[in-house]
């Protein structure tokens, strides 16, 4: 176990702060992103114990590691608590892959993150405090659509993928966002020297190591990660030759969890959910990439003041003037930035996507243009388009999304479509 550097009372501000610490610290063990092996890589080391072995900028479990300072803050979490990694090992071995040493393959997660414990064992023993940034277990996932699909008769029931109940059989696994910066950076377009100074002025100055450490070349961002659902043997995904259902679907709590009829973004992830149970059922595998970028990323907040901004308008929630709406509040049209989203693809080991589940050309464009190859594309059925999101899907359709329908013109985009604030 390692000395801390600055014995304090958990929950007691240290007697004075660094801010920034300082390269040439003894003891860090050097990364080296897209390295063969993990023993070549070396571990993330993102401690706040022992500052001298962080060899990363920020800090472990993305945004809730505010919440974790909360918590220290409080006195209810001791600075110095180390993690006891018994049982914790992933019920799936996923990997490696060819994909995981190549570092313009995979740049915001960390290949290695879910079998730390396991390829990082002596450096463990040795009393680096590494953690596990990718967790992946087993569950049932029962779902009021999937119940609907068996009792109309849309899905059955084999008692291995799908039970007569409506539980469906998955593996799961939690990613936090490990960035490599110079591949960030290379992703964007941008320097890293100017991606550095953006991160840090527009966070407010919260990681100065981002303009005085350019030795360290590892972020690990305060946002949120992703979380698969596996639907069929995992190993698959990796096999071009099995049939691979996907859907890679971006957060809409309003949708998603509580059913708000303004978007398809529930209807079109449950109908994803049917398409890879069925794929599985086929002897193919079925993958749900779900990332935490609620509303665009541009949060709910700005999400419901479009929505207003949209009702409220002259002339009614019109599609012609649904991205405009949101421009006007946000800046941008959209924030998620689909650059980064194939790298849980590779991670995979996916080379070829059979039936992706999604209109998205922003989507499509991504994982084509990361090397990976997409059969099929499956849209959304029009029965399952809420009436109040008729506004939205017009004006996807017109914008190029994939459709197999009509492409709505000008006249038709004018049309209030959207229902009114009561
Ligand atoms: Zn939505």
């Amino acid at each position: 176990m390692a000395t801390p550097a600055e014995p304090v009372k958990p929950g007691a501000a240290p007697r004075h702060i660094r801010l920034t610490s300082h390269a040439g610290g003894y003891g860090a063990l050097p990364i080296h992103w897209g390295a063969a092996t993990a023993a070549e890589r070396g571990p993330v080391v993102g401690t706040t114990t022992q500052r001298s072995h962080r060899n990363v900028i920020g800090t472990h479990s993305g945004s809730y590691s505010v919440y974790r300072a909360l918590a220290v803050a409080a006195g209810a979490l001791s600075r110095h608590h180390k993690a006891d990694l018994t049982n914790t090992a992933p019920t799936d071995i996923i990997g490696p892959y060819p994909q995981w040493s190549d570092p313009s393959k995979i740049v915001s997660l960390d290949p290695w993150g879910a079998t730390v414990a396991n390829v990082f064992e002596s450096e463990l023993a040795a009393g680096y405090d590494i953690r596990p940034t990718i967790a992946v277990t087993q569950a049932h996932v029962i779902l009021p659509e999937v119940i609907e699909g068996l009792q109309k008769g849309r899905l059955q029931a084999d008692g291995t993928v799908l039970t007569a109940g409506g539980a469906a059989m998955v593996t799961k696994a939690a990613i936090e966002p490990v960035w490599w910066l110079p591949g960030v950076a290379a992703r964007f377009g941008c320097s890293e020297n100017d991606l550095r100074r953006v991160l840090f002025e527009e966070t407010g100055g919260m990681y100065p190591e981002l303009v005085t450490r350019s030795d360290l070349e590892v972020f690990l961002p305060p946002i949120g990660g992703q979380t698969l659902y596996i639907f069929g043997n995992p190993r698959d995904l990796a096999n071009p030759e099995v049939e691979l259902t996907a859907r890679v679907h971006d957060e809409c709590n309003g949708s998603d969890v509580f059913g708000s009829d303004i978007c398809t973004c529930r209807p079109y992830l449950t109908h994803a959910i049917e398409e890879c149970i069925q794929g599985a059922q086929r002897g193919g595998v079925g993958l749900v990439a779900y990332s935490r970028k609620e509303g665009r990323a541009l949060g709910e907040v700005t999400k419901f003041l479009v929505y207003n901004a949209r009702k409220r308008q002259v002339g009614g929630d019109t599609a012609d003037q649904y991205f405009a709406r949101t421009e006007c509040v946000a800046g941008v049209q959209d924030m998620r930035f689909q650059e980064l989203m194939p790298d849980v693809l590779h991670w995979l080991g996916i080379k070829k996507i059979h039936r992706l589940v999604s209109m998205s050309n922003m989507k499509f464009d991504a994982i084509t243009q990361s090397g990976i190859e997409i059969g099929t594309r499956v849209n959304i059925p029009d029965e399952l388009i809420p009436a109040d999101a008729r506004v939205e899907m017009d004006a996807k359709v017109a914008a190029g999304y994939f459709s197999t329908g009509p492409v709505p013109d000008a006249e038709e985009l004018r049309k209030p479509k959207g229902r009114e604030l009561t």
